[in-house]
């Protein structure tokens, strides 16, 4: 039996790989400190969890608009507004399980074959692989150390052709913690004004900004109408299992991308939506007691990192990633690149990390190696983890 065409176009995320192997190694009775994967260590806040509860015993447990149901579309278009500072109608928003399917339906809705699709590398695997499967050609925009992990401006202008489509951005970034300057996003913007482009600013971890204020691509003049907002609740809730998320975009490609939703899954889980309503509405200050450990989180990493022989770490400004040099490790250790890096840590030192390319190929004259550690785990396995980077590299 032969599958589709399409699907051998389809890329993966391979940070579940990684987390099915530490699983493994685990019930080998290894003990391994995980920095692999992307997400909040901390319990969905009580109030949530309550608010969960009672949709479902209040029998919230039919089917709903496909567009998300009006009061948490109505939350989300309040929050929005104030937090970006733009004016943001319900008709312009559409809830999903999880972020996810924006960019899936997003780019779904906008990019067509053969159209150029410009995105970060490295960048979350998501959107290469989504660019590819529908027939788009991927165009990397190289984010380099030198710049805090922002992109050389110059360079973003060379990329742009008359094929293509759309620009996607994403700050504060994964996996480089990297978050984009005013001037950035106006170059962004500019580009993408003259041009006539779509953008995707993926602003999940917009709660997560540890220097100074978020800044969205959407508050430049002229930027609303053609910028499609992924945000969500699994990062700043700690509300990865839920599968809650949405996208604010114009009203024409909201109504498409909702009818996308109803071609694909109806609608978002009824009584997660109403979680979502509390978790937007009630109480803000577990969501900003998190924000703040993962702050702490970032120094102790990043100072624990630059403490170890071959390895350079740049503080990042968001998220809860940092994205260390570890080219002088790897020459210590004889290894060829992070890759192998990756694997000398999982199997010698008990400590799993992702290697550069999990979040893309290498740029073209890239010769650094880097990998990616979630510092979203507690202080202890922090602790633990550094010191057996430590020993395992200056060995
Ligand atoms: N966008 C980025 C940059 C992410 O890192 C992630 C999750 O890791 C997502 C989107 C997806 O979020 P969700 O779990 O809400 O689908």
């Amino acid at each position: 039996m032969r599958l589709a065409q399409r699907v051998n176009r389809l890329g993966t995320e391979t940070a579940f790989e990684v987390l099915a192997t530490v699983k493994q190694l685990e019930a080998e009775g290894r003990s391994i400190i995980s920095f692999a994967i992307g997400e909040p260590d901390f319990d969905t806040p009580q109030n949530i969890k309550d608010a969960g509860c009672r949709a479902i015993q209040n029998n919230e447990t039919h089917y709903g608009p496909s567009a998300g149901i009006m009061p948490l579309r109505e939350a989300i278009a309040k929050y929005i507004s104030e937090t970006r500072n733009i004016s943001v109608k319900p008709e312009h928003v559409v809830v999903t399980p999880g972020a996810k399917p924006i960019i899936f339906h997003g780019i779904l809705a906008c990019v067509d074959p053969g159209d150029e699709v410009i995105y970060p590398n490295p960048g979350f695997p998501i959107y290469e692989s989504m660019i590819n499967f529908v027939g788009a050609k991927p165009v990397p925009l190289p984010l380099v150390e030198e710049k805090n992990f922002s992109f050389d401006v110059q360079q973003l202008r060379s990329l742009v052709t008359e094929k293509t489509k759309m620009i996607i951005i994403n700050s504060p970034q994964n996996p480089t913690g990297g978050v984009l300057s005013k001037e950035d996003l106006e170059a962004v913007a500019e580009l993408a004004i003259e041009h006539d482009l779509w953008v995707i600013s993926d602003e999940i971890y917009s709660r997560l900004v540890f220097d100074g204020e978020f800044r969205s691509i959407t508050a430049i003049p002229g930027m609303q109408e053609r910028t499609i907002i992924i945000d969500g609740f699994s990062k700043t809730y700690a509300m990865t299992g839920w599968r809650l998320g949405y996208g604010v975009m114009n009203e024409k490609l909201a109504e498409t991308v909702a009818r996308l939703e109803t071609n694909s899954e109806s609608c978002t889980a009824t009584f997660t939506q109403w979680a979502g309503i509390e978790a937007l509405t009630g109480p803000q200050d577990r969501a900003e007691a998190m924000a703040a450990e993962f702050r702490r989180r970032r120094d102790l990493i990043v100072e624990g990192l630059n403490q170890i022989e071959g390895i350079t770490c740049c503080k990042p400004g968001g998220a809860f990633y940092v994205y260390p040099n570890v080219t002088g490790a790897c020459k210590r250790l004889g290894l060829a690149d992070s890759r192998e890096f990756q694997r000398y840590l999982l199997y010698e030192a008990g400590v799993a990390v992702l290697a550069r390319t999990c979040f893309g190929k290498r740029n073209q004259g890239e010769d650094q190696e880097y990998v990616r550690l979630s510092y979203a785990t507690s202080t202890e396995q922090i602790q633990e983890g550094l010191a057996r980077i430590k020993k395992a590299v200056e060995r």
